[in-house]
């Protein structure tokens, strides 16, 4: 039965999951107790994989989602399709305003997000951020991959937050919180995960370790930091305010 959570129900909530330890245990109370009104929402990165395995392992039905900034990359978009596959899931893909994007465009290029770190925000927040409040506002559980090993800025993540929508409070839940990128690849290796061909590193030994939209997210070389890929030309100008994030676990 499709409901809102009130913040009394939300708060005993993240009680109860911030004692689960297991993340198939979290993932399967979630999906049993709020059906579709739980949803895995992944980039189809390494740990959002884990995740829709853990789900599908559970054989209850779960909701899947994706942003699609309409600037992915040609290989993540077919390997959504093959994960929907494997899985026999349909991974919703939430759109920007055609509107929002074209006024965007027109006032700023194409390529705005290289001129400012306010302009790499703003693209951000039209192509990412007001379409995950836009499916925020039909969930009462956003389950998300972020872990704390990912950078520095992640280290005080929490495995449950209490957010808010326009209309609603919602439970953020990090199940993989605690694992670390090698916990990552081991269970990907060891139940042969689907991974998106991009993450194999290429003949120079560089690999994408954060991947998002196309131009914004590059491969890294060995030693370099996790989110170094990102954004790369503000790597130069390493400041406060450039926290290599795009605002998506911050701004909401
Ligand atoms: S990652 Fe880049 S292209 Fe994607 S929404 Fe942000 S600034 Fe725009």
């Amino acid at each position: 039965m499709a409901f809102q959570i009130e913040t009394a129900s939300v708060m005993k909530l993240k009680q109860q999951i911030s004692l689960k330890e297991d993340p198939q245990e979290i993932l399967f109370c979630l999906f049993k107790q709020f059906n579709d009104r739980a949803a895995i929402v992944t980039s189809g990165q390494l740990s959002g994989m884990v995740q829709i395995h853990l789900a599908a392992e559970s054989k209850l039905p779960f909701r899947v989602c994706t942003i699609d900034t309409h600037r992915l990359f040609p290989e993540t978009y077919a390997f959504f399709d093959q994960v929907e596959e494997r899985y026999g899931i349909e991974i919703e893909r939430i759109q920007p305003d055609t509107t929002e994007v074209e006024k965007m465009v027109d006032e700023h290029g194409e390529y705005l997000f290289f001129d400012s770190k306010a302009k790499q925000k703003y693209c951000c927040d039209i192509r990412k951020i007001r379409p995950m409040q836009r499916l925020l506002e039909t969930l009462d559980v956003w389950i998300t991959g972020t872990r704390r090993d990912q950078s520095e800025t992640r280290q005080n993540f929490q495995k449950t937050e209490i957010i808010s929508s326009n209309t609603h409070p919602i439970l953020k839940v990090s199940p993989l919180i605690h694992w670390t990128t090698e916990d990552v690849w081991n269970f990907v290796r060891e139940n042969d995960v689907p991974v998106n061909p991009l993450f194999k590193p290429d003949a120079n030994g560089h690999y994408y370790d954060s991947l998002g939209c196309m131009i914004c997210s590059t491969r890294i070389r060995p030693g370099e930091s996790k989110r170094a890929g990102r954004w790369r030309w503000q790597n130069a100008t390493d400041t406060e305010e450039n926290d290599k994030e795009c605002g998506l676990h911050y701004a909401i």
